[in-house]
């Protein structure tokens, strides 16, 4: 049985720019139970989640609504996610 290469690094795609990158330097958005768009800093909010990279042209609040909108298929309030705030320091 073919061992997981312990240098492994999980990636997800960017729905604003389509980019493959770590998961790590992903910013994680969930559609919650309730229906509404939270910022998942944890990572582990249950519901429908889509990754957004660290380029400020991808955390344009209107270019990410549009991208949200797309990849969870509910209107988000961008500019209450701060999506512009660096979250790179976690
Ligand atoms: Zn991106």
């Amino acid at each position: 049985m073919p061992k997981r290469r312990p240098d492994h690094i999980p990636t997800r795609t960017c729905a604003v720019c389509r980019a493959s990158r770590p998961k790590r330097e992903m910013l994680r958005i969930v559609r919650a139970t309730d229906g509404s768009i939270q910022r998942d800093e944890t990572g582990r909010l249950p519901g429908r989640g889509t990754y957004i990279c660290q380029e400020p042209s991808c955390r344009d609040p209107e270019r990410s609504a549009i991208a949200i909108r797309r990849a969870l298929g509910s209107e988000a309030a961008t500019e209450m996610l701060n999506l512009e705030v660096n979250d790179a320091a976690t």
